[in-house]
């Protein structure tokens, strides 16, 4: 802990005391069901430990290189870290995660999803997954619509899977000022939620998450029926982004 912190410099110490503030200030307005992801990406580890010590536990990254570098940083002194991978996965990247992640919320094809469950199958372990549904009028946003679902949900490879668990969906509304916008978008993947499990997965457990709600519409996303919210900026300050990295 002691050496990890001489890394740190004076300026991102102030930034640490800010972020256990932040987080429970998020906290107290989150309803019960609701869990909080904490999106670390591009932070160092150092701010993870920190929010770590106040017992947030679900760290979401968007990177396959970024989580697995601090997944292996920290397994030992945070060992109960659930680590959810919230970006978009590419099939020959999945090896890299299978043994350690606990939830990825990006999965938008039947082809990730069988490499995801061969991969965890080898490692011996069940993963959670969510299918990341299309929302956004944005053209460049990731994810699936509604038909897309279900055909994989209705394909035979689809009902051979074992080493998967479908916990539910993940949405990401456009990037717009527009409130009204962003809720009906939210609205549609609620929707989309319902429609599924009632079709799908009415008698299982499991599947019950919808993780949709970033910094700048969570509180909108829980008014619509969110059960994970994603928050990066709201709890780690600005992301940096290194001049070359996309
Ligand atoms: C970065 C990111 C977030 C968090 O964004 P903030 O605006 O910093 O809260 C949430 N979800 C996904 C998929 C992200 O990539």
């Amino acid at each position: 802990m002691c050496r990890l912190m001489q890394s740190v410099r004076l300026l991102d110490l102030i930034g640490m005391v800010e972020i256990v503030k932040n987080i429970e200030g998020i906290r107290s307005r989150l309803p019960m069901s609701v869990e909080l992801v904490a999106v670390s990406k591009t932070h160092p580890v150092e701010y993870i430990v920190e929010a770590y010590s106040c017992g947030q536990r679900i760290f979401g990254e968007n990177k396959v290189q970024e989580m697995d570098q601090k997944h292996e940083a920290l397994k030992d002194s945070c060992p109960d870290i659930k680590w959810h991978l919230i970006g978009h996965l590419q099939t020959n990247k999945v090896k890299y995660i299978t043994s350690y992640v606990d939830m990825i919320h990006s999965v938008d094809s039947l082809k990730l999803l069988l490499e995801i469950d061969k991969h965890a199958k080898k490692d011996g372990r069940v993963i959670k997954c969510l299918f990341e549904m299309h929302i956004a009028s944005e053209e460049t946003k990731f994810g699936l619509d509604r038909d897309e679902l279900v055909q994989i949900l209705e394909s035979p490879e689809f009902k051979s899977l074992q080493n998967v668990k479908i916990c539910g969906l993940m949405g990401m509304a456009s990037n717009t000022d527009d409130t009204e916008k962003v809720r009906m978008e939210m609205r549609s993947l609620k929707e989309t939620f319902d429609f599924v499990k009632k079709k799908y997965f009415a008698k299982d457990l499991d599947f019950r998450e919808i993780s949709m709600g970033m910094s700048s519409d969570w509180k909108i996303a829980i008014q619509e029926g969110s059960t994970m919210v994603r928050i990066g900026s709201t709890i780690f300050g600005k992301r940096i982004y290194a001049v070359n990295s996309k």
